[in-house]
């Protein structure tokens, strides 16, 4: 909603706002705040709040620690779970980073899709627009309020309680998300014990982005109420699927939405076919960007319903981007390879300039693939120009580097301390020796 300074002081008065709440992402997707009381507002509204985000990941050298958080009042809300016994309240405000120069900083996730934004308005287009289908499990918390391995249910695909005793909490999940904005289109058990899925209606990219941040927030706030702990961890439990984040995406001009074409066999417009091309050819690179964790690539194996390879299809649901059947504005491309851990901003940003890319360069995607790849051999894969997707995050790493579109989307502020904070993760990992390993390798040799 669009609200005036006016309209943001009215609410504060009128609903008893005690403390403000200034957010943003870093560059590993993590949401940070500074907590400020509403003495504060006339300071924040004026874009005068300074912070210090010198231990802030990805951000700055000491010398220039200082910034400005300006508040975009657009994003404003009452968290309707945080008042106190008297009833004051906490209400927070999405913001955009800028340095003491009053420049926006460049290691600012949300700029960096601003940025991209803005290149689709240049060449022409009004609107990215994107939805998304977290997943997440719920685990229990023991006594102490601590998470346990133990899955909150045993349920499945569409199951109903009392096999899925994450009903309630769903429930109140979706009621609360509904209070903040959120036009919640449909809430269900996935297919692995414990696990669910929450969708919400799409917006243009930068909203849906300050949603998906917005939304795992509440999911685990509201879990937590419940006992549980949610987790957007990719793959929290070996041999059971794992957790994906899809991306359904469209792209507008003033006559609507530019990827559709009644007369094309699966409804896609030439420029629909480019933006593939372009998503496809940049697809390891944006595999960093939309599985950035270790663990993203234990979900990206066969078998659980996440993709392996770089392919497209309007038939089959195994490949990286499927054609959704819909017509008109709502025809759209979706990415099932993101997971819940990357983050949005410069996880969507990749996505619009590769296919951005895709549009300019007249780049063709390969054919679709309407049969099951899983039971393609390598050979059958190869001739059909079915090429592999990272698997694993340092491989996607270096293809990253080597992407200078998708480099560039994000800016090599954010491209350079991304890759060597993964790397230091990756090598971190490299170092811990696993149960497999004993099992596999102590009695053999
Ligand atoms: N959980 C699956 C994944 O890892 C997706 C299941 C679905 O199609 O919704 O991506
Ligand atoms: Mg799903
Ligand atoms: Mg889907």
């Amino acid at each position: 909603k669009e609200y005036t300074k006016d309209d943001i002081r009215t609410m504060i008065a009128e609903e008893n706002v005690e403390f403000l709440r200034l957010t943003f992402t870093d560059v590993l997707g993590a949401i940070k705040n500074v907590e400020v009381p509403v003495s504060q507002l006339e300071e924040v509204l004026n874009n005068d709040l300074m912070f210090d985000g010198s231990s802030i990941e990805g951000f700055v050298r000491i010398n220039e620690s200082d910034m400005y958080l300006y508040p975009d009042l657009s994003t404003f809300l009452i968290f309707p779970w945080a008042t106190d016994s008297e009833g004051h309240q906490v209400a927070r405000i999405i913001c955009d980073v800028y340095t003491k120069d009053r420049e926006p900083f460049a290691g600012d996730p949300r700029h960096a899709l601003r940025v991209a934004l803005d290149e689709a308005h240049k060449a022409g287009f009004t609107k990215f627009n994107v939805g998304t289908e977290p997943e997440f499990f719920l685990f229990k918390l023991d006594e102490k309020g601590n998470p346990t391995m133990e899955l909150n249910d045993r349920g499945g695909y569409f199951d109903l309680a009392p096999l899925d005793m994450g009903e309630n909490v769903r429930r109140e999940i979706v009621l609360t998300l509904e209070e903040m904005g959120f036009e919640v289109e449909a809430a269900h058990h996935e297919v692995a014990d414990g696990q669910h899925e929450i969708d919400w209606k799409y917006a243009d990219a930068l909203d849906t982005a300050d949603k998906i941040q917005t939304f795992k927030l509440a999911v685990k706030t509201i879990a937590r109420k419940h006992g549980y702990y949610a987790t957007f961890m990719p793959k929290p439990v070996a041999g059971i699927n794992g957790s994906g984040m899809h991306v359904n995406m469209s792209l507008f001009n003033k006559d609507g939405n530019v990827f559709a074409d009644a007369s094309d066999e699966y409804g896609l417009s030439e420029t629909a076919y480019h933006f593939l091309g372009g998503l496809l050819s940049h697809a390891p690179a944006i595999t960093a960007l939309a599985d950035p964790t270790v663990n993203s690539y234990k979900r990206l194996t066969p078998g659980f319903e996440a993709p392996v390879y770089i392919a497209w299809s309007a038939s089959n649901r195994s490949p990286m981007v499927r054609v959704p059947v819909a017509e008109g504005n709502g025809t759209r491309l979706e990415l099932r390879s993101v997971d819940p851990t990357a983050n949005p901003y410069t996880a969507l940003a990749a996505m619009l300039t590769a296919g951005l890319n895709g549009i300019k360069e007249k780049l063709e995607p390969s054919a679709s693939v309407d049969k099951n790849i899983y039971l393609m051999d390598e050979e059958e894969r190869r001739r059909a120009g079915i090429k592999d997707l990272p698997d694993t995050l340092l491989d996607a790493l270096e293809a990253l580097a080597n992407d200078s579109v998708v480099v560039e989307s994000i800016g090599h502020h954010i491209a350079g301390k991304f890759i060597e904070a993964k790397k230091i993760e990756y090598s971190s990992y490299r170092q811990f020796v696993s149960q497999w390993e004993i099992d596999n390798y102590f009695d053999l040799y």
